[in-house]
């Protein structure tokens, strides 16, 4: 029998991507899926319903999942379309949400199986799954660009007959996915570029896309490629650091980001005060609270002459590509979890075990349901 797969419509205001795009949607079927998709899922980023060729439009959300075996989405479903899934299903999306405990409770009850795709784990073989990284590498190449935009300034060196204009000055702060995409577009734009991160590792990623890398002397490395919090000590050593680098530029460009907590802060309201006039700030780690003192997430703030920009849900804006390449996350991941044309998903594999939510057939026992307790 054919696996059954329901694509939803994002519901969540500001969200424009999707999670299945026509050009994957083949794939699926070579992998003998069923894709049924709701009506308008695509109308945000301006694929109309007809694009999905080889795929039935369903207007009702309730009849589209009723009994679907696995369901897609960006955004955690709203708990009515929770509530209408089969028992037993298995639900794909991201699930950073505010309503977790709540969510969970209702995977539990209808004994659906959630992968989170924010958990994917940072290993190799998982890459092409990765959709922290396929949406944070767009977010980071947007970032030069939005802030560009609010600059009074070029960001290239331009030699014109009334005189040449010195490049600006960007600074880069948080050196991951994101950081190191921001880097590589800044540079593109013409920009000096700066970078700086507390894993030193960066050091060399920096420099392999012609940014100078801050030194701060500290080393915060913690588990699983990720930065651990700096202590107070640690934090004043790189404040004294970076000031000098925030002062010179003309753009700050921040992704920092500490696994399990709010978004360190780099930039204090006394830093920002002493930055120049007209500088800006993009702050990319709006969504978990931001990394700048003055930032309003979701908001684009002028204090002291600078201007501070604080987007929320960046991905989004580029929906075409992110649509895309989350799309192509969720096909590596079918192709893991769909065995001969069966969904055989092996839960003992480091993959799948990390992304897992909620109950799977074992006996109780042996469940893992820490991560919905
Ligand atoms: P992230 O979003 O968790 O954080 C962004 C950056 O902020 C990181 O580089 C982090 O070191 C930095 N940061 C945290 N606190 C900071 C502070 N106080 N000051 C300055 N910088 C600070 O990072 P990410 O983009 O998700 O990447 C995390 C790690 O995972 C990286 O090592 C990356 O190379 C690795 N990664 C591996 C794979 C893979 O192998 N499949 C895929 C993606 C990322």
């Amino acid at each position: 029998m054919m696996i059954r797969i329901a694509v939803l419509k994002e519901r969540e205001s500001g969200e424009r991507r999707v999670a299945m795009v026509p050009a994957v949607i083949e794939r699926l079927t070579r992998l003998e899926c069923a894709v049924t998709i709701e009506a308008g899922a695509g109308a945000a980023l301006g694929i109309a319903d007809d694009a999905f060729a080889g795929a039935t439009m369903v207007d009702d959300v309730a009849t589209l999942v009723a009994d679907a075996d696995i369901v897609l989405a960006v955004q955690p479903p709203n708990p009515e379309t929770l509530a209408a899934m089969r028992e037993g299903a298995l639900l794909v999306c991201f699930t950073q949400t505010a309503d977790m405990p709540a969510m969970s409770d209702r995977l539990a009850a209808r004994q659906i199986t959630c992968l989170a795709m924010e958990r994917v784990p940072r290993i190799s073989r998982a890459q092409s799954i990765d959709a922290l990284s396929s949406q944070a590498a767009l977010a980071g190449y947007y970032a030069p660009l939005l802030g560009a935009t609010h600059l009074g300034r070029i960001l290239p060196r331009m030699t014109t007959a009334a005189g040449s204009l010195r490049p600006a000055a960007v600074l880069v702060m948080g050196l991951g996915v994101a950081g190191l995409q921001a880097i590589a577009t800044a540079r593109r734009l013409g920009a000096v570029v700066e970078g700086y991160d507390v894993r030193p590792e960066t050091r060399d990623e920096a420099a392999s896309l012609g940014a100078r890398f801050v030194e701060t002397g500290v080393d915060a490395r913690g588990e699983g490629g990720y930065a651990r919090e700096l202590t107070p000590e640690e934090k004043q050593t790189v404040a004294a650091a970076v000031t000098r680098h925030l002062q010179a530029a003309d753009l700050v460009i921040t992704t920092a980001a500490v696994p399990g907590r709010p978004a360190p802060e780099l930039i204090s309201a006394e830093q920002a005060a002493g930055m120049k006039a007209g500088a800006v700030i993009v702050d990319l780690a709006a969504d978990s609270g931001g990394n700048c003192a003055l930032s309003q997430p979701g908001e684009t703030v002028h204090r002291g002459g600078i201007t501070v920009i604080a987007p929320l849900n960046v991905p989004s804006r580029l929906a075409e590509h992110a649509s895309e390449l989350y799309a192509r996350n969720i096909l590596n991941l079918l192709e893991l979890l769909i065995v001969d044309g069966e969904l055989a998903p092996d839960w003992n594999d480091e993959v799948l075990a990390a992304m897992r939510l909620g109950p799977v057939d074992e006996p109780a026992g042996q469940r893992d349901n820490t991560a919905i307790a």
